[in-house]
């Protein structure tokens, strides 16, 4: 188990000189389960690679426990990684596949065969250690993956979109194994998903990246609660926040001017210094969206669409131009076509720079 401690990283491509990283300072904490999220094209695998020596440093400090690895080949590193490829041996069993990476490094063979046990028992695949990849489904092949990482007992684990392969369900549980595994072995643990729902579940903390850049690093519910920025405050959440552009005004309390005459009434809560009289972004989660009539109404918006999921509905509105979702109770869903009065519950409404995206705190 070892702590990993990246320094002003960056990493700029010699083809094209694409930075694909700009300035990257943070640590993860040993033992800890942290995972890297954004869109395609972020960088995320490129800072993976880099630490597990697949990818050169352009420059900046990378170490692990108390070595800098910056140059250190990936086999000294004391890394297992995992890809959304399972890259088995087709012609190898399971537990050849698993004992293989030990062979080479001339371990005893009594030590081979209890560590490959021991990770078959946590994996559950005993009754499969003689059969070959092909005769195995995605999941399976990917459990082997997973324990062929496991019986080196590296300090870090490095994982790069491991269960993007596999169907929804088979992906929950393998999130959820990952997670048991992570708990088990206290090994420092490094995971790489471009899906938010992935990093909520299974980050203890999150690094959100875009564009080669950080954005934000905190633990799953202070992104959500506390989002730094425009961006972070997007990505995080299915159906994602609805944002709102305008000028906010005080009239007997604070109002949203969207143009066109449409007004939205925001909830008379302490509102950032400097949204008070200007341009500004709110964002709403679906979830702070009530049904509300009469007076309670701060907005009303068409109903689109309704969209059953079974505990709720997502109710897709519109307001003049402006989309927006609200996550509502199941019973009695709202009219397709129709208007529907709506308030914001609780002070939870967010407020962003229109120009930098930055987030405006009171
Ligand atoms: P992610 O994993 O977030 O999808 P990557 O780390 O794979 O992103 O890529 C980050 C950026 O670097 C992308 O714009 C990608 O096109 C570019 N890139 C990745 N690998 C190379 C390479 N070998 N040469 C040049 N550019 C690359």
């Amino acid at each position: 188990m070892a702590e990993v401690v990246l320094e002003h990283v960056r990493k700029v491509y010699p083809q094209g000189g694409h930075v694909a990283i700009a300035d990257a300072s943070f640590a993860i904490g040993d033992g800890e389960r942290l995972v890297l999220v954004g869109p395609s094209g972020c960088g995320k695998s490129t800072l993976l690679r880099m630490i597990a020596g697949l990818e050169e440093i352009t420059s900046g400090t990378l170490r692990i426990g108390d070595r800098v690895v910056n140059d250190l080949a990936p086999k000294d590193r004391d890394i297992a990684m995992v890809f959304q490829s399972y890259a088995l041996y087709p012609h190898m069993t399971v537990a050849q596949n698993m004992a293989f990476a030990l062979q080479l490094r001339k371990l005893p063979k009594a030590d081979i065969d209890a560590r490959v046990r021991q990770a078959a028992d946590m994996l559950e695949l005993g009754a499969l250690l003689q059969r070959k990849p092909g005769q195995l489904s995605g999941g399976q092949r990917q459990r082997v993956a997973l324990g062929r990482a496991l019986v080196r007992q590296p300090q870090v684990f490095l994982l790069d979109e491991p269960l993007s392969n596999l169907d929804a369900k088979l992906r929950a549980g393998m999130r959820a194994e990952i997670a048991r595994i992570h708990a088990r072995t206290g090994t420092t643990m490094i995971y790489v998903t471009h899906d938010q729902v992935e990093a909520m579940t299974l980050g203890q903390r999150i690094v959100v990246m875009k564009d080669g850049v950080v954005q934000q690093i905190d633990t799953p519910m202070s992104l959500y609660r506390d989002p730094a920025n425009l961006f972070v405050a997007t990505f995080l959440g299915s159906p994602a926040m609805n944002t709102l552009q305008g000028m906010l005004r005080q009239d007997e309390g604070p109002v949203l001017n969207l143009g066109d005459g449409l007004r939205v009434r925001l909830p008379d809560a302490r509102l950032p210094a400097a949204a008070m009289e200007g341009e500004v972004v709110a964002g709403i989660r679906p979830e702070h969206l009530a049904v509300a009539g009469g007076k309670d109404a701060m907005l009303t918006a068409t109903v689109e669409t309704v969209e059953p999921v079974g505990n709720e509905v997502f109710v897709n509105l519109r307001l003049g131009a402006h989309p927006l979702v609200a996550r509502l109770p199941p019973e009695d869903p709202p009219a397709e076509g129709q208007p529907l009065g709506l308030s914001l519950r609780g002070a939870e409404v967010l407020f962003f720079d229109p120009a930098s995206g930055k987030r405006l705190v009171a």
